[in-house]
């Protein structure tokens, strides 16, 4: 999962960045609104997480500007400002969630993976395709007889596979979606990622398509 934290306070932005890496998120992390509408622009990104006191295009004016241009990415807002009615409004204008600062991280991680669960139509934090099920929580992951707990980048990258079941995703593809912008990535990273799995859950876990990329079935 990749998301872009919009946030201009260096410390929280680095503490963000940290924790969320940690817990196996792949995060961009901008510092000013205009720059976060210019990201959000590519697509690359599952969740929006946005601090309202941001200089050139505050917070609110990001988030309207989203919906005008129907962008549905789910926005967790973080922010200072606890009164009401500015929470009213920002969930008003679109935000699926908002916590106020300071903030608990655990709970922002939970919020995170609910938002994140009903986007992608889930209703557990367990995601499941034919016989593969991987927990958002623990990274831990079942595929037939087999159970592992997985590392934070190969369970990045089995879940992006499996919440695209059923079609081919390419190394380049792959690569965007579980590699940051300021992250080194290896010519061999994405192999290497798919052989530690395979090892773990048992070869047929992910299918390779010849030339193509890789795949999980949804059966
Ligand atoms: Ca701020």
């Amino acid at each position: 999962m990749r998301l872009l934290l919009a946030e201009d306070d260096v410390m929280i932005g680095e503490a963000l960045v940290m924790a969320l890496r940690d817990a196996a998120y792949r995060v961009d992390w901008v510092q000013s609104g205009s720059a976060a509408l210019l990201a959000l622009e590519l697509g690359q990104h599952q969740a929006l997480l946005l601090d309202l006191g941001l200089p050139e295009c505050d917070g609110l004016a990001v988030l309207q500007q989203l919906r005008n241009l129907a962008n549905a990415i789910p926005v967790i807002i973080l922010t200072a400002r606890d009164d009401v009615a500015t929470r009213i409004q920002g969930l008003d204008l679109g935000a699926d969630d908002y916590l106020v600062k300071p903030f608990n991280l655990p709970e922002l991680l939970a919020r995170l993976r609910a938002v994140l669960r009903r986007q992608g139509g889930q209703v557990s934090s367990v995601y499941r395709v034919g016989q593969l099920s991987l927990d958002a929580h623990t990274h831990e992951a079942t595929f037939a007889e087999n159970t592992a707990r997985l590392s934070a980048k190969e369970f990045a990258l089995l879940q992006v596979l499996m919440l695209s079941s059923g079609q081919i995703l390419s190394r380049s593809v792959l690569e965007e979606r579980v590699y940051g912008w300021n992250e080194e990535v290896e010519s061999n990273a994405i192999d290497f990622l798919i052989h530690g799995i395979r090892k773990k859950l048992g070869n047929s876990a992910i299918k390779n398509i010849r030339g193509a990329g890789w795949m999980v079935s949804k059966t």
